[in-house]
């Protein structure tokens, strides 16, 4: 089996667009669609024709050009069900757990609510690729507008349970150099994190896109996921609290930074 690909591509004024692609059977998988002109590029430039349009959530730059796109390509759209409840264009719904079928790559749901109700994640399980949306980021999470911080340190924990490190992981921004300098202030002595950001810095200044990132990466350095973290606690002055409530804190703290 050849190794599945993808394409990674700037979208809207800091959107990731994302394509999945199997050569084998030519199964071409589109993740969100901030706007349609990007995709259409990607597909043209290498010949692709798209099967399918996955969703993770409602909010309009991640499905801005979703009828556009649907429209020229035919693809299928599949997202959350309770997205398919406002959305016209979503064909079909799923729920936690579900698993869908693109061409012969299986894609799994893992609903991850918080920043919106309807929010999934999408794991394409065999390929070892993820789309965690705008819950998970590179050293960072989505802000928690729909659901409560409970809401969304269950949803990265189910992430954190279900996906090997070695997942690739992509995300709806680039706010990762951000994310950096604020994870400094809750984590400073992790040496992993302080090289992180040193590579983080030099990306940027290339203008170099700093996703995707991988689930052992995320676990090692990201302060949203290490709520358990000793010296993260005792630093938050939470030592031996409830995790939801060590993330609700460090959440707080970037919402007001
Ligand atoms: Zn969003």
């Amino acid at each position: 089996m050849t190794q599945t690909q993808y394409r990674q591509f700037a979208c809207l004024s800091d959107n990731f667009g994302v394509i999945v692609h199997d050569p084998d059977s030519g199964t071409t998988v589109a993740i969100d669609v901030p706007e349609a002109a990007p995709y259409l590029a990607v597909l043209n430039a290498e010949g692709w024709t798209l099967s399918d349009i996955l969703i993770t959530h409602h909010h309009w730059d991640h499905v801005g050009g979703l009828a556009e796109l649907q429209k020229k390509t035919g693809a299928r759209v599949v997202g959350p069900e309770r997205t398919r409840q406002k959305l016209s264009e979503i064909e079909l719904g799923v729920e936690d757990g579900d698993h869908i079928f693109c061409g012969p790559m299986k894609v799994k749901a893992l609903a991850t609510p918080g920043h919106t109700l309807d929010h999934v994640t999408w794991w394409f399980e065999d390929a070892g690729i993820a789309h965690t949306g705008d819950t998970l980021f590179a050293l960072g999470c989505g802000r928690v507008f729909e659901g409560d911080p409970e809401m969304m340190w269950a949803s990265l924990t189910h992430i954190m349970d279900t996906l090997p490190d070695d997942t690739v992981i992509f995300c709806g921004h680039e706010y990762t150099q951000a994310n950096a300098r604020f994870a400094l202030t809750i984590d400073p002595d992790n040496a992993d994190l302080q090289a992180r950001a040193r590579k983080i810095d030099e990306l940027r200044a290339n203008g170099t896109a700093t996703l995707p990132t991988t689930m052992g990466l995320e676990r090692a350095t990201n302060p949203f996921l290490r709520a358990d973290d000793p010296t993260i606690q005792k630093r938050l002055g939470l030592e031996g609290a409830a995790l939801a409530d060590v993330f609700a804190e460090i959440r707080k703290r970037k919402d007001n930074a």
